[in-house]
């Protein structure tokens, strides 16, 4: 037995043989050819079809991963219609005098690399776009197969790496797994598979293509990224039995979906899903939250090696609100600091990082670094029900600034002629013991409140969160956490607003009763918990 480790993009593990994905022959030599226009019309049907086949892949991919996830083949098609693209493979054929297949795979290099040396990570992302439609014009110019397997029955597909069609191109109940040996977890390929809820590992190595046959026994676990090539008897036995429970899990809880978030007696509750980022929401809608009740903007800051602007940030913002529909979708803004450190923000080393200079204190005094976010915002709160919220408040006059400075942005949008919404929701976190006591105060001020109980234990406890030694300390049912959840929940009521619970604790349903007899209006936990807490919430009786 061999083990290899990547990064598990679906959680379930598949049990069975490999298929090695073969590509598609997309060689390509440079040929002289005299009749240039005889060479733009084979280009111009290779299109044709390339465009027939996408419309067909886009179809399939709609049923299979739906609407948002199959955009990626509506982009394709509009790649191929691109004038500068076809203008470029017109230029060479003409000014070369060469064959359409070299003037394609050139012109593919070409855009590739420009799209790669993009500062935007979406744009770079755009470069295996465009390798993958000129490909399949290749194709189609050399009259050449599909890429696919030889393999009969189901399969566990393992490739260096695979494009989004092939991944939607291959017969989906024939896929146990998938496996490549790079791509990015981040890839519409592990996005693709996430959504086909197909375990997938990517990124297991190069070492794994090289010790792979067809045929070779494989177990892929999509929990923890980890690939056992021929398993011994004891692995085998182990796996075997985990893919059970999660299979018996998953079968429970999908009987939930499309149930109401109800008590027994009758009372509602908004389950709502955490988010790192956008490509997550293929999660939150398969697990079918109502909203999202935390997007935790700073992982745009962390992927980036530098602070990302305002356009990376509206795109990333826009995206989310379009995919969820007009489903709330709350943002916090910048969480930075403490155990979230990036570089390029020069933080000075501190005594106490917990309790320095983080989130809104660097927000506040780093004004220009909040105003592009909020700028971002507020240009995408017109595609959707955006919720901006604040983390880390101790103080009234920390809220009064930022609702000023949410004032100015909006002033200066308008001034512009830019469009923003005017229903956007404001909230702060409570996440401080400060917060909590003062909520009476704070909750006019604002239109909800979201607990971190993450923060708020380890504050409250005075227990570092990072510190696995003092775990024992750190009880999250402490009574003095519970009450100051009890005593914001009151205070937010009695003035109008409404209190949600965002950190881990709300995943935790020896509380579900706990927190609805409190009042608390939305729990928002991980994807892969909302079924788990509707069912919980499901059992309750709160009239007795
Ligand atoms: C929390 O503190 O509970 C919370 C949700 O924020 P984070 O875990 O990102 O600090
Ligand atoms: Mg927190």
């Amino acid at each position: 037995m061999v083990k290899f480790t990547g990064k598990g993009v679906y959680g379930a593990v598949a049990i069975g043989k490999i298929s090695i994905f073969k590509k598609q022959d997309v060689t390509v030599k440079r040929v002289h050819i005299n009749d240039t226009d005889a060479e733009k019309a084979r280009v111009k049907s290779a299109k044709e079809a390339s465009t027939e086949q996408l419309q067909a892949i886009y179809e399939k991919a709609l049923k299979e991963v739906g609407e948002t996830n199959a955009q990626i083949f509506e982009i394709h098609m509009m790649m191929l219609e691109d004038e500068d693209y076809n203008e470029s493979i017109e230029n060479i054929i003409e000014t070369q005098k060469v064959n359409a297949e070299y003037a394609v795979a050139v012109t593919a290099d070409n855009f590739a690399e420009m799209f790669s040396s993009m500062d935007d990570a979406y744009m770079q992302a755009r470069a295996a776009d465009v390798k993958d439609i000129s490909n399949r014009i290749i194709a189609n110019l050399n009259g050449t197969a599909a890429g696919g397997t030889d393999t009969e029955g189901k399969m566990i597909v393992c490739a260096d790496d695979l494009a989004p069609s092939e991944t939607v191109s291959l017969d989906k109940d024939r896929v146990l797994a998938f496996v490549t040996a790079h791509g990015s977890s981040n890839s519409h390929t592990a996005i693709l598979a996430r959504n086909m809820n197909i375990p997938a590992v990517i990124g297991a190595g190069d070492d794994f293509l090289a010790r792979i046959n067809d045929g070779d026994e494989a177990i892929v676990d999509g929990f923890t990224g980890e690939v056992f090539l021929n398993p011994d008897d004891a692995t085998k036995e182990r796996l075997l039995s985990k893919q059970k429970a999660d299979e018996e899990k998953k079968r429970l809880l999908q009987k939930l979906k499309g149930k109401e978030n109800i008590t027994l007696d009758g009372t509602k509750i908004n389950i709502y899903a955490n988010i790192g980022s956008v490509d997550n929401i293929g999660a939150v809608l398969l697990n079918d939250a109502g909203g999202i009740g935390l997007f935790r903007s700073e992982f745009l800051y962390l992927e980036n090696s530098s602070y990302p602007t305002e356009e990376q940030q509206f795109t990333a913002y826009k995206r989310a609100l379009e995919s969820m529909a007009g489903k709330k979708v709350i943002i916090r803004t910048l969480d930075i600091g403490a155990d979230k450190q990036v570089d390029y923000f020069e933080l000075k080393k501190e005594e106490n990082p917990a309790l320095g200079y983080r989130a809104i204190r660097i927000c506040l005094t780093r004004p220009e670094i909040f105003r592009t976010q909020l700028r971002a915002l507020f240009r995408a709160s017109v595609y959707g029900n955006l919720g901006i919220m604040f983390p880390m408040i101790t103080s009234v006059s920390e809220v009064e600034r930022i609702i000023a400075i949410c004032g100015e942005v909006r002033a200066e949008l308008k001034t512009q002629g830019i469009a923003y919404s005017e229903s956007v929701e404001l909230g702060i976190m409570i996440e401080t013991p400060a917060a909590a006591i003062i909520s009476d105060k704070l909750a006019p001020m604002v239109d909800f409140f979201s607990v971190g109980t993450n923060d708020l234990t380890q504050y409250t406890l005075a227990c570092d969160r990072q510190n696995p030694d003092i775990e024992q300390f750190c009880d999250t049912h402490h009574e003095a956490v519970l009450r100051l959840i009890e005593m914001s929940a009151e205070n937010a009521h009695k003035n109008g607003a409404w209190i949600g619970i965002c950190g881990e604790l709300a995943a935790d349903t020896t509380l579900t009763e706990t927190f609805l007899r409190m009042g608390i209006d939305e729990l928002s936990v991980s994807p892969t918990f909302v079924l788990k807490v509707r069912d919980a919430v499901r059992n309750i009786d709160l009239s007795t």
